[in-house]
């Protein structure tokens, strides 16, 4: 019989747990996922993939932590001030998961941001690093972009919905005017 190892998985959204949560499983992992993204805006947009992953959590059966604090004027006024807009937001995003799983007796995170094609690894490996440093949790980095093109089959399989853009508000206007955000690659 396997001993899973607990782990704590920072969830973007729905659609990319799909397959982090099954590769992670393989690898011996029992996931906990935990959705802390303050970086959703605007509100409506957070609920509607709060919505879509508490769904597809239960028709799974993964435990599922929320946060349901949503400061935005606080996340806003910090990506605004970041140097690099991206990277604060990854260190805000994995801090929390870490200091999560200590509080909760869970010694290894992740992240589900590491689907993308689109965000950049190298921040998300550091912001992880030091988020792991600071909380004492062990971070398990995985370059899951080769399972991208599935997380997009199973979940439009599944009727999921797909976010049109990343999360900030800022994001949401990049998209059209073909500008990439800082952590973007
Ligand atoms: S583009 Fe995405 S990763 Fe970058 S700051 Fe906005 S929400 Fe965060």
């Amino acid at each position: 019989m396997t001993n899973f190892v607990p782990l704590l998985l920072h969830v973007c959204c729905a659609p990319c747990l799909t397959v982090v949560q099954k590769a992670l499983s393989q690898e011996g992992f029992r996931v906990t996922a935990f959705f802390y993204n303050p970086n959703i805006h605007p509100f409506q947009e957070r609920q509607r993939r709060l919505e879509t992953l508490t769904a597809y959590s239960e028709s799974e059966g993964i435990p599922l932590e929320t946060v349901e604090a949503y400061p935005l004027e606080e996340n806003i006024r910090m990506l605004l001030e970041a140097e690099n807009r991206c990277y604060a937001c990854f260190e805000d995003r994995l801090s929390a998961t870490a200091e999560k799983a200590n509080e909760m007796g869970i010694h290894a995170f992740s992240t589900t941001l590491s689907v993308s094609p689109y965000q950049n690894q190298e921040q998300i490996k550091r912001a992880g690093g030091k988020a792991s440093y600071k909380a004492g949790v062990e971070f398990i980095y995985r370059d899951y972009r080769d399972l991208y093109k599935d997380s997009v089959s199973v979940s439009r399989e599944n009727g999921m919905y797909r976010q049109p853009y990343c999360g900030c508000v800022f994001s949401e206007r990049d998209r059209y005017l073909s500008i990439k955000s800082p952590g973007m690659v």
